[in-house]
């Protein structure tokens, strides 16, 4: 049956049964899946066609829960008394996100009503400053460990201070390491914290897009007084506006009357602002006049209590062993982090299938890395002999001296976590028995947690052997 969105969008009056829908969705899926996915979820009446709207928070969370809460969402609201024979997933408009979603910010700040509805079904909505923030980028989200500890003090600073307490703020780091959750973050508890500070977030790309459309329909006053009314603006993924003239120019402008104004400047780029070459001088050295920010990649603790704390979110539970996989082979970013945890569990749910290493392994195979998946335990014993200057056979000995049964260990540990060989095959491939090799993971597991040193080879370790 079709629909337009025109007849979608009339019906956007959330509808009188939608806490009784929602309590009947957590029964249905659970607290963890319904805090993440569903929570903020709302509904609208069913139209003339039987096709019911609902509407949620951004572009990601409609295609996931389109895809695996649809069933779900019919029979919660036949249950009460709703009966609609088809849904129509839309990304609702950021001002009614707001009254629904957590955290709960007040409205209406910088961002303002859409200026057109026909296109809320298909895109998140574009607000005349800011874009619609995702709820989960919140600071309750995010997870602190020693490479980013220094960037989320800065942004929770930022966010509790009335008066700025450096301006600019500058984060920079590679791709998917938390700087748009962090910015996001930022800005929600603001709302939260000090509703009556106007607070616009968005990227580089949309500002030039703003200002593009200024000049053409020359109202490019009324955008000054836009941008240069809001309390605290921040803009992602500055590096956009290299080589963007006009653009350049107008965001120097805009940021100069900010700062000068006492707003207060957030800003995020995939690199130092004194390597933004071509953004110009003048703006480069106002980037570095505030506070400049670094996260570095995360280290295995920090991405093994990420796994841990997202898992635990989405109110499933991986074997101990595939998350610690996890943690060491996904060595790149948190946002493929993220990805490969899904991935996983997106199998274990919608195939009930049970995961363990081995098929995680197959699973992730194009995550991991070709070279990665054909890891031999002659590989893990040869690298790891090099690592510690020992020799190969050494580590196949019978010595017990320390300088010699640390580094078997570690190769037996990694041999475990980095391949799907069982106890006994790794037993064989050591001259040892498989208790040994229990032993040995165990030791060295328990090591991790006490001495760093040892901590890091391991990491070293296995990220040259997973080769990512
Ligand atoms: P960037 O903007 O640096 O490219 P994002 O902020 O988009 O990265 O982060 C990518 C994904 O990883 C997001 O889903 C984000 O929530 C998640 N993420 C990054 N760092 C953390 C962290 N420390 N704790 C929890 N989630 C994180
Ligand atoms: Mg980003």
């Amino acid at each position: 049956m079709q629909t337009t969105d025109a007849t979608v969008i009339q019906n956007h009056e959330r509808l009188g049964a939608t806490p009784q829908i929602l309590a009947s969705l957590k029964a249905k899926v659970g607290e963890g899946a319904f805090d993440s996915w569903l929570k903020g979820v709302s509904f609208g009446a069913v139209g003339a066609t039987g096709v019911a709207g609902v509407f949620v928070p951004t572009g990601f969370m409609k295609s996931w829960v389109s895809k695996n809460y649809k069933k779900e969402i019919l029979e919660a609201m036949e249950e009460n008394g709703v009966a609609a024979s088809d849904l129509r997933f839309c990304v609702r408009p950021a001002s009614a996100s707001a009254t629904a979603g957590k955290p709960a910010p007040a409205e209406e700040t910088a961002e303002a009503r859409p200026s057109s509805l026909a296109s809320l079904c298909d895109t998140a909505v574009a607000a005349p400053i800011g874009s619609a923030l995702d709820p989960r980028f919140a600071f309750e989200g995010f997870v602190v460990g020693k490479p980013n500890e220094f960037a989320v003090a800065a942004a929770k600073r930022l966010a509790s201070s009335p008066k700025s307490p450096f301006n600019p703020l500058f984060f920079y780091s590679g791709v998917g390491l938390g700087k748009t959750h962090l910015m996001q973050a930022i800005a929600w508890e603001i709302r939260r914290m000090a509703p009556e500070r106007s607070v616009a977030y968005l990227s580089a790309e949309k500002f030039m897009g703003l200002f593009t459309e200024a000049l053409r329909t020359r109202s490019t006053g009324s955008f000054k007084d836009m941008f240069r009314s809001v309390d605290v603006l921040l803009v992602d993924d500055v590096q956009f506006l290299i080589g963007k003239g006009a653009t350049q120019e107008e965001f120097f402008h805009t940021f100069n009357a900010l700062i000068e104004s006492g707003s207060q400047l957030v800003m995020a780029a995939d690199r130092a602002p004194m390597l933004l070459d071509g953004i110009g001088e003048r703006l480069q050295n106002r980037m570095v006049g505030g506070l400049v920010a670094n996260i570095d990649p995360p280290n295995y603790d920090l991405r093994l209590n990420i796994v841990r704390f997202k898992q635990a979110r989405l109110g499933v539970e991986l074997p101990p062993e595939v998350v610690e996989f996890l943690a060491l082979r996904v060595t790149s970013n948190v946002r493929e982090l993220e990805g490969a945890l899904l991935r996983l569990i997106a199998h274990a749910d919608l195939m009930t299938e049970e995961i363990t290493v081995a098929r995680a392994e197959v699973l992730l195979g194009d995550v991991l890395g070709g070279a990665a998946r054909r890891l031999s335990l002659d590989d893990i014993q040869r690298k790891v002999a090099e690592h510690f200057k020992i020799s190969s056979d050494d580590i196949l000995s019978a010595r017990r001296d320390r300088s010699v049964a640390r580094p078997r260990q570690v190769a037996m540990y990694l041999s475990k976590h980095l391949t799907s060989r069982s106890l006994p095959e790794i037993g064989r491939r050591f001259k040892k028995d498989h208790t040994t090799v229990i032993h040995a993971v165990r030791t060295i597991e328990g090591l991790m947690a006490r001495d760093a040193g040892l901590a890091r080879d391991v990491e070293v370790l296995s990220r040259q052997l997973g080769g990512c």
